[in-house]
């Protein structure tokens, strides 16, 4: 029986597959995607950062600001880990519509909403953190929003839960610490790494855990 966690190597690839298979059907009828990520100030206290992150994002979704701009979404959050900065807790983001000029409009305005709704919750986010573009690659985008937390960082100062693994494997005496900190917050309780909405209700129900 697999585990289905996202910190598992395995489940975590599987996972990814199966999220791609459910979404892809439905965006047949658009020809771009929006793809915005999002996030705060890190913090050496992952638990902290994490529900920080969500307070966020409920206010950023509040009054079906999100659902009343797009035909779909998909969200999937994760955090990267820094010697410097601790957690970084961040989202990704897919947004569908079938008009293109919706979606430019929502290249301009989501990083100032997402800053917005961090500050109304009295939490740190800079401009420098968010980043909206369009995309007609959709295929692409899903493939790196759905990628899970098992892959390389393809930046040098920073780790995916994946990287620290391996550097615990390979006897790396903080990555241990920093693995076992992974390990009690994703054992500790269900999380919703990912969610959907509108054309994509429901692509992510079997995989938050
Ligand atoms: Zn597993």
């Amino acid at each position: 029986m697999p585990c289905r966690r996202r910190v598992c190597p395995w489940c975590s690839r599987r996972v990814a597959a199966s999220t791609r298979d459910g979404i892809a059907p439905r965006l047949r009828q658009f020809s771009d995607v929006v793809q915005f990520t999002s996030s705060l100030e890190s913090s050496h206290d992952l638990t902290q950062a994490w529900s920080d992150h969500q307070r966020a994002i409920s206010r950023f979704s509040r009054n079906g600001w999100l659902t009343g701009r797009t035909a779909g979404w998909f969200r999937a959050t994760e955090t990267t880990h820094s010697a410097d900065h601790g957690w970084h807790v961040h989202s990704h983001w897919l947004l569908f519509h079938e008009n293109a000029l919706e979606l430019r409009r929502l290249v301009s305005e989501l990083p100032q909403h997402w800053i917005q709704s961090a500050h109304a919750e009295a939490l740190s986010a800079s401009t420098r953190g968010q980043h909206a573009a369009m995309s007609a690659d959709i295929a692409e985008s899903v493939r790196y929003v759905t990628k899970g937390l098992m892959e390389p960082s393809r930046r040098t100062d920073r780790q995916t839960p994946g990287d620290i693994l391996r550097s615990f494997q390979a006897g790396g005496a903080e990555a241990a610490e920093l693995w076992a900190e992974l390990e009690g917050f994703t054992t500790a309780k269900r999380r919703r790494w990912t969610a959907s909405g509108g054309c994509l209700r429901g692509t992510t129900r079997i995989e938050n855990r």
